[in-house]
């Protein structure tokens, strides 16, 4: 098991569990599990609904999309049964802050499930883990078949003759269901190919029937807000983005993990306060601040706080929170054409501006960086880029051009160097080894 880590500017809410043994249904039954959700039932769904949009919660699996807003959008009355689909496809690389929920708190998810479920007036919910997770499902499934033998899920939880049940599910290791249309195609046993929208899932979702579906840290989140009340999680982050969220730093810093931060943390706190500064002394050179498909920010984009609104602001995104930091002996043109490699790996091929897209920018930064290219290429690429943006079906199209554009527009005197010849240090191994053979 990974060893937690800890910081004193961190505020514990989603995460005040961990390390305490919480996966065990008693220890979670002390540390005030499942009282939310006897709560919601008492209180009914409109003040379900109403304590979430309090809360300033948003999606915490990048999209940032209000939650209580979410789930008040899933129609009352339905001829067909209502669901709720946690998405636990935790694919963007650089993030790996559902894995510690999962892990160290699954109650919390399954508590979470059934308030989204008696918010919106489903009766059962979908938890779905993303393939490589496949070790994580027996704590999962642990944890709902001791939920079940609790009474807590099934016919007349808790006594008060509401039903609830859940199933859980594994991918098959694509990123690509991830996307919450192509997350439902999987579930229901077909390829994972996006949907067109509209219909949106709280319409015509899982099986045809009105869905929500949310990140597992998202779900995770409802019981303590809950239990604290909407408007004082709200205040532990910033104006339009409450409380507080996980996230996964990595790269070259002295102490890389899972830290809980107020919406709204200092990015330059994070990295030299929380995470301890970049490891052996080194200078940075770039943070990729949100998982693979948020664009870059340089050494002197660091002075902006981490939430939704003012990461727009800087050019970027807070996506799923996976804070990726690079020291100065990094190679920008390897980076984003390992970045570049594995969106083209994962495109389901659907569509031409992606399919064909991603395969171009890939093949001719593996010219640059082997020291072929021409001033020409850097052009080509951000032309490939740019006509991506926008133009395909899912949002796979937008995170493979999004990162490639902050790569080559903030660093292109970098991929210049490769083309004239002048980087040191010209690589010694091959694209092969670099991406893998066969990609
Ligand atoms: Fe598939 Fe890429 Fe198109 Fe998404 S953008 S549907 S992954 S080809």
């Amino acid at each position: 098991m990974p060893a937690l880590v800890s910081h004193p500017d961190e505020v514990k809410v989603i995460s005040r569990r961990f390390g305490m043994g919480a996966a065990d249904i008693e220890k979670y039954i002390e540390l005030d599990g499942y009282k939310a959700v006897q709560q919601a039932i008492a209180n009914g769904p409109a003040w379900i609904i109403d304590t979430m949009k309090a809360s300033g919660l948003r999606g915490r699996g990048g999209a940032g999309f209000p939650t209580g807003m979410k789930w008040s959008f899933v129609p009352k009355v339905s001829e067909k049964p209502k669901y709720v689909l946690v998405n636990g496809d935790e694919s963007e690389p650089g993030t790996c802050k559902d894995h510690v929920i999962f892990l160290h708190d699954p109650h919390a998810v399954i508590e979470g499930t059934m308030i989204a479920g008696l918010a919106i007036g489903s009766k059962l919910g979908f938890i779905y883990l993303r393939g490589e997770y496949r070790y994580l499902l027996k704590i999962v499934e642990k944890a709902v078949a001791d939920a079940y033998a609790k009474g807590f899920l099934g016919k007349n939880i808790f006594g008060t003759g509401v039903d609830f049940d859940i199933i859980t599910q594994t991918g098959a290791g694509a990123y690509e269901v991830g996307e919450e249309s192509a997350l439902m195609e999987s579930l229901e046993g077909k390829r994972g190919v996006p949907r067109i929208k509209p219909p949106f899932p709280a319409v015509v979702g899982l099986y045809g029937g009105p869905t929500v579906i949310n990140n597992a840290e998202t779900i995770a989140n409802a019981p303590h807000i809950l239990l604290m009340g909407g408007e004082a999680y709200a205040k532990l982050g910033t104006e339009r983005n409450g409380g507080t969220r996980l996230f996964g730093i990595s790269g070259h810093v002295e102490r890389p993990g899972v830290y809980e931060l107020p919406m709204g943390y200092s990015l330059r706190k994070a990295i030299y306060e929380v995470a301890g500064g970049i490891k052996d002394g080194k200078k940075l050179k770039a943070v990729v601040p949100g998982g693979a498909s948020c664009p870059v920010l340089t050494a002197d984009e660091i002075d902006v706080g981490l939430d939704f609104d003012q990461m727009g602001k800087a050019g970027t995104m807070l996506g799923s929170g996976g804070i990726v930091v690079l020291d100065e002996t990094v190679s920008i043109v390897e980076f984003a054409l390992r970045t570049i490699a594995f969106y083209q790996h994962e495109s389901c091929g659907w569509c031409i501006p992606c399919r064909e897209g991603t395969d171009w920018i890939k093949k001719t930064l593996t010219r640059v960086y082997n020291g072929g290219g021409s001033r020409k290429d850097v052009d080509n690429v951000q032309y490939l880029a740019e006509n991506m943006m926008g133009r395909t079906f899912c949002p796979l199209g937008d995170a493979a051009a999004m990162p490639t554009l902050g790569f080559v527009k903030k660093f292109r005197k970098e991929f210049e160097e490769y083309i004239d010849g002048n980087r040191a240090g010209t690589p010694l191994i091959t694209v092969e080894q670099l991406v893998g053979a066969g990609h």
